[in-house]
């Protein structure tokens, strides 16, 4: 366990259960355990990133992958009518887990803007 551990790191290890619905070497997508839409995954790097903001430029491939990996998991569960993405980033984006997620919320109308 490093100093930047997060319970996504003990999801990405297996050591605490998840509801998995997509994984391969770079990345995986299970399900929120308090969903605020009929669908709602968390697509994560397996690489530790704490927030977007702490990317790099050698992320890039990385960061290209999430997103075409959230195309992926919305057309695995039947997201046909669309979806939203949303990346919380740090104390004012309301983040709460410091590894990197991109939440797919779906399943709804969803309002705009968000709160
Ligand atoms: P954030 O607020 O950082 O953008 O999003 C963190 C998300 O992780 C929240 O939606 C929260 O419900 C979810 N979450 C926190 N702990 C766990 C967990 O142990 N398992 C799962 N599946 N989701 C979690």
């Amino acid at each position: 366990m490093t100093n930047q551990d997060t319970i996504f790191g003990k999801i990405i290890r297996k050591e605490i259960p998840a509801d998995i619905v997509y994984e391969d070497d770079l990345a995986l997508a299970f399900r929120d355990v308090q969903p605020q839409a009929p669908v709602h995954i968390l697509v994560i790097p397996k690489k530790t990133i704490p927030k977007l903001s702490d990317a790099e430029t050698e992320d890039s491939a990385l960061l290209g992958h999430l997103l075409l990996t959230v195309k992926k998991v919305a057309e695995l569960v039947g997201l046909d009518q669309g979806y939203r993405v949303v990346i919380n980033t740090g104390v004012d984006g309301g983040q709460s887990v410091y590894h990197l997620h991109l939440h797919i919320l779906g399943g709804r109308q969803l309002n705009w803007p968000p709160g």
